[in-house]
């Protein structure tokens, strides 16, 4: 008998087919007053009299013939089951059943791939490749220093400081740094100008003992720092009568506490003791570090194919009970794209969950972007404080800020959310301690050059600087998707970063060759593309970034085939990129982390 048919009986049904027989099985037991329902396989109303005495039944008849021990034995093995069902339904409703089965295929095969490059056989390759590899970041990385003074240990007789400066100056003969002087770097140096870096130097001499540690020995370190902060409040427009913030020590440390300050506070607030947290697959890697430091659980949420902002759709589905943390980036560092930040506020004020913005990389860009008129159409959305949602943001003042590095300012709406990232211990035999940020002692001379820098570039200054960088990108931007068929802009970037990628020309191969040409553009993966974030020093250089785009993607389309190197980004990528060397991409970055503290190469 079909539901339907139940329903005509006359009998309003409570039709679940196929949960009913399974629920049936457990009733009948020793009891067969069901069978007629048994039968049709619906469950219908007039059965329900039955149903619960068959349940009080098997209640009764288990508790009196089962031990305690097997009560609870069975009460475990319910528990695990319910756990290994739920999280199951969690991954299907999220993944859909093809996506949760391709993860699984995924995971599987790596798991598989890794017992097989362990075995004895291939393991004694693996290694040699990973060798070869790694010999090859430490010749890159430790230059011929011969010609210069060396410390394995302390000179047992200091050295004069005439020496000293003379070896600095050596230093910089002998290793000298990547001339991001002519502005061929992506990001890393974003203003640059002789005139700030001796304001800088000034700030930090007059500084070099300060510490934020103790307010009470330098009064103006503290008064400098809540202007800094102050400043960069009423840039992101937080409400002036809760907004708060703290300096941190650069973006990740930013990234850290806000993830912190969320765990916290939906601690507290939530009674959450499994948190976790939902973040674009383009959010920057300092959440997943945070994910890592405090143990919060961490969902990435895919793009749309299209516009590459995070899909909202997809956020929704991964949102629970212990979701303590939402995020979007205004723009993410990978591809230059905003995310959709009034979305994404509509779905944490609907489920009262915090969010954060991202704002390290977009910075002194995106705040100013309206005032240098590049909004006169209406186009750019929101995604400061005004959007209603928003609880924190990050904002990076040694990126478009132009601060000396080790500068950023983490805001939030209100100082119930700032408290909740402050470690205090009333109880410390050092006396009362309270610090706000990560670090114990941390140096003042920073935010003091940090003040000094805002304060001289200025509303005005930094107004200039946001429409000669957006004007630079823009004029690449055009360029590329007017002149460069093989190589594809990633979504519609509105600031300054721009990524493109390829599917006629190997990208890391043209990263290479733009590397030799003396461009340092970053590598990405997940599509392999290249991304330029274009600094003030990159102004007057994007001409001859055009060109030489031009000249290499024409030689390469001319010469398909070409091999990529073995020691360069593009084999880095080549090895990492597949799922046969799981574990060994793993390898190479800490081969690359140990070579940052050898000597010599081969130690
Ligand atoms: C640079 C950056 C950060 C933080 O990086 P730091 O190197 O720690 O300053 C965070 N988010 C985005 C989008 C960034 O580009």
């Amino acid at each position: 008998m079909s539901s339907s048919t139940a329903t005509m009986d006359g009998a309003a049904a409570i039709i679940v087919p196929g949960t009913v027989p399974l629920w049936a099985m457990f009733l009948n037991w020793k009891d067969n007053t069901l069978d007629p329902f048994l039968n049709s396989f619906v469950l219908k109303t007039t059965d329900i009299p039955s149903v619960m005495a068959c349940t009080r039944h098997f209640i009764t008849d288990y508790y009196y013939t089962h031990s305690w021990y097997d009560i609870l034995k069975d009460y475990l093995l319910f528990c695990f089951i319910y756990g290994i069902v739920n999280k199951l339904w969690f991954n299907i409703k999220v993944y859909g059943v093809f996506g949760f089965i391709r993860r699984s295929y995924n995971i599987a095969s790596k798991i598989l791939f890794k017992k097989l490059l362990s075995s004895p056989l291939l393991k004694k390759k693996v290694d040699e490749q990973v060798q070869i590899a790694i010999d090859g970041i430490e010749t890159g990385l430790i230059k011929d220093d011969s010609s210069l003074m060396h410390f394995a240990a302390l000179p047992k007789v200091g050295l004069a400081q005439e020496q000293v400066i003379e070896q600095l100056e050596k230093l910089n003969e002998v290793l000298p740094h990547t001339e991001w002087e002519e502005g061929r770097v992506s990001g890393a140096v974003y203003h640059g100008g002789s005139d700030l870096i001796h304001l800088q130097s000034v700030a930090f001499e007059k500084y070099c003992v300060a510490n934020q540690l103790h307010p009470d020995v330098f009064p103006a370190v503290r008064k400098m720092e809540a202007e800094v902060v102050s400043m960069v409040l009423n840039m992101f427009n937080a409400p002036s009568d809760t907004g708060c913030g703290t300096t941190t020590s650069g973006g990740t440390e930013s990234l850290l506490l806000a993830c912190l300050s969320a765990k916290m506070y939906g601690y507290h607030h939530k009674g959450i003791t499994n948190p976790e947290m939902i973040i674009p697959v383009t959010a920057h890697a300092g959440f997943d570090k945070a994910a890592y430091y405090f143990g919060i659980k961490l969902h990435h949420v895919d793009l749309d194919p299209k516009t590459f902002k995070v899909d909202l759709k997809k956020v929704k589905k991964f949102i629970n009970k212990n979701t303590v943390l939402l995020a979007g980036s205004v723009p993410n560092f990978p591809h230059g794209i905003d995310d959709d930040i009034v979305g994404l506020g509509k779905l944490a004020e609907k489920y009262s969950i915090p969010l954060h913005v991202d704002c390290c990389l977009g910075s002194f860009i995106v705040a100013f972007m309206e005032k240098a008129g590049f909004n006169k159409d209406g186009t750019l959305p929101l995604f400061d404080f005004r959007v209603p949602g928003v609880t924190s943001i990050s904002c990076d003042t040694h990126k478009y800020g132009f601060a000396p590095k080790g500068s950023s300012v983490l805001m939030y709406r209100n100082a119930d959310l700032r408290m909740h990232q402050y470690y205090v211990n009333p109880d410390w035999t050092g006396g009362l301690y309270g610090s706000s940020t990560l670090a114990g002692s941390r140096p003042g001379a920073l935010v003091v050059g940090c003040w000094s820098t805002m304060v001289n570039m200025g509303e005005a200054g930094y107004i200039q600087s946001c429409t000669d960088i957006i004007h630079a990108t823009r004029k690449l931007k055009k360029y590329i998707s007017t002149n460069l068929p093989e190589l594809e802009i990633i979504g519609d970037p509105k600031f300054s970063v721009i990524s493109f990628k390829s599917n006629k020309i190997d990208i890391y191969e043209l990263s290479d060759r733009l590397a030799k040409g003396g461009w340092h553009l970053n590598a990405l993966q997940n599509p392999p593309a290249l991304h330029l974030a274009v600094t003030r020093l990159t102004i007057p250089s994007i001409d001859s970034l055009c060109e030489i785009l031009d000249k290499e993607v024409t030689s390469m389309k001319n010469a398909p085939g070409a091999k990529p190197s073995s020691d360069s980004t593009s084999a880095l990528y080549g090895i990492a990129g597949s799922v046969k060397t799981t574990g060994v991409a793993d390898r190479l970055i800490v081969g690359f982390l140990d070579t940052l503290y050898k000597l010599k190469p081969g130690e």
